[in-house]
């Protein structure tokens, strides 16, 4: 909650735009602020529910980076979007309380995020690689990881 109203995270930045106007026609908002951090703020709007956008201040999804990813990207051999929220409750069993951050990148060009995160996960040929404090383009520390694999490794990290 702002001082000006509510305000909603929007995961990984993209928003449906039925979602959207659902939102503001059911808090009643003034007016719409968009804010640099991949947020809403409802001006003068109730507080609502929502299943489609971020409302705790500590959901995981926050601090995830996620391209598109395949098939909408052509460079892109692997799903990163369904990955990321997949791993979003095992990233925080990685150090609960740490707040610690993930980007899920279909290639390594990391158009999601231009700067380190404390995990990288890659896509490359169908499987992940992984870059510990580092960015998508670096050297990883661990290849060929499968998507069926990563939860648990993920949460073992
Ligand atoms: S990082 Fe690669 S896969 Fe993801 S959007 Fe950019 S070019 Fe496409």
């Amino acid at each position: 909650m702002s001082a000006l109203g509510p305000v909603y995270g929007v995961a990984f930045g993209q928003i449906e735009a039925a979602a959207l106007a659902r939102l503001l026609r059911d808090s009643g908002a003034a007016a719409l602020r968009l804010t640099p951090h991949r947020a809403l703020i409802l001006e003068a709007g109730g507080r609502r529910d929502s299943t489609e956008f971020l409302t705790a201040a500590d959901d995981p999804m926050l601090r995830i980076d996620a391209c598109p990813g395949a098939p909408s990207c052509t460079s892109a051999t692997v799903e990163t979007r369904a990955m990321a929220r997949a791993l979003a409750p095992a990233l925080e069993t990685v150090a609960p309380g740490a707040r610690r951050s993930l980007h899920v990148s279909g290639c390594t060009k990391g158009c999601a995020r231009a700067r380190a995160a404390d995990i990288t996960l890659v896509g490359r040929n169908g499987k992940f690689d992984l870059v510990r404090d580092g960015c998508a383009w670096d050297t990883p520390s661990q290849t060929g990881l499968s998507p069926e694999a990563l939860r648990s490794f993920i949460g073992a990290l």
